[in-house]
């Protein structure tokens, strides 16, 4: 970075214009889903959470105190997954320049401030998620990129994926001499790192024209024909007297894999954090449409909640939710895991999240605040 006498100004225009740029491009930005962040020597602007890249302004960013996020990692927080995470929560919180202002940073704020580099960009493409959500991800990873890119292995996000980060990125300036520009995290998404946004773009153009390449089938997302009656009835259903909104998906890869149960396995257990937060970590699959309530209560009595997704056997899948905003949002959203699923075959093979992982997703208070803000 050039010194600390920059124009904030003129940064934050930069970041809106990132921000907006590529938040609207539905390639690369669902939901909530993304975040992006712009410093100087002495601030951090970090997407606040629950605000939307695509319509954020200036007044949707936070402005943080990079000394105080940096003493964050230094700091012995307890093991204890729930009392690390309330402490470290706490930390993060108080190192915002105005402790009164309302808005939350977003969780990856550390993950922000670790970069070097002026302008910092954060997504969870479905393209990008297939390599990291591939059995192959990080020898691909090494053979696409050699020193262009950081794999971090999967883990606990929060404090646990901060430090791990941290320490990636630490080893990489000892042996290159540079800061990392390009950080794939597996099963999560990627981070992109420069001091100018039209630098940004072309390390993200790069990432993505070069993954591209290696795809041997793009997922067939186009809708197809289907029996509207059937439709209409199994919704009825699902909606529960009225009580759910119901949204159903007629891509073709949709049913394709709604075929039978070997076709949906794929589907059954969750790729990134971002599909367990809209669309709860497994769906239910109902092969017959007469057995729907009964099929429902048997996954609830399993699992303890109710889904938001039904793939039903032949039909494609259902998302529901209690409005209409958070019925579109798991549609779009298992959505995205389909793509994901189908990039995955270039890269090995789908590899889902670790089972202990899901578990302390459902359990992350930090996810829990992202999920209610959707409602
Ligand atoms: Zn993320």
């Amino acid at each position: 970075m050039h010194g600390h006498n920059i124009n904030h100004s003129e940064i934050l225009i930069d970041l809106v214009a990132m921000s907006n740029k590529h938040g609207s491009n539905p390639e690369l930005v669902l939901a909530g889903g993304g975040n992006t962040s712009a410093k100087d020597d002495k601030t951090l602007y970090v997407k606040a959470s629950g605000t939307s890249l695509a319509s954020i302004t200036k007044d949707g960013f936070v402005a943080m105190d990079r000394q105080k996020l940096n003493e964050v990692l230094k700091k012995d927080y307890p093991s204890n997954d729930k009392e690390r995470e309330a402490l470290f929560l706490e930390d993060v919180m108080g190192a915002k320049h105005n402790i009164d202002d309302p808005k939350r940073p977003s969780v990856e704020a550390l993950l922000h401030n670790l970069f070097s580099q002026r302008f910092v960009l954060h997504l969870h493409p479905a393209l990008v998620n297939g390599l990291t959500c591939g059995k192959d991800g990080e020898s691909m990873t090494k053979r696409l990129f050699s020193d262009q890119a950081v794999w971090v292995e999967e883990c606990r996000p929060g404090y646990t994926l901060a430090k791990l980060c941290s320490d990636k990125m630490n080893d990489y300036m000892d042996r290159t001499g540079k800061p990392v520009s390009v950080m794939l995290l597996q099963n999560h998404g990627v981070f992109f790192a420069h001091d100018t946004v039209e630098q940004v773009d072309e390390l993200l153009n790069d990432v993505v024209s070069k993954l591209k390449e290696e795809v041997v089938r793009e997922p067939k997302m186009s809708q197809t024909v289907v029996d509207e009656q059937s439709v209409t009835s199994i919704s009825e259903i699902l909606s529960a007297n009225g009580k759910y909104v119901v949204k159903h998906s007629a891509s073709t890869e949709a049913f394709a894999f709604s075929a039978d149960r070997e076709s949906a396995s794929p589907m059954i257990n969750p790729f990134t954090p971002d599909h367990i937060v809209y669309c709860k970590s497994h769906p239910v699959f109902i092969d017959n449409i007469e057995n729907i309530p009964s099929t429902i209560e048997t996954f609830y009595k399993e699992y303890g909640y109710k889904p938001k997704i039904a793939i039903v056997k032949g039909m494609g899948f259902f998302a529901f939710g209690e409005g209409e905003k958070e019925a579109e949002t798991a549609k779009a959203l298992f959505e995205d895991a389909l793509k994901v699923a189908v990039y995955s075959e270039s890269f090995g093979g789908p590899r889902h999240m670790a089972h202990d992982m899901v578990h302390f997703i459902e359990n992350w208070e930090a996810e829990s605040y992202r999920q209610a803000q959707n409602k």
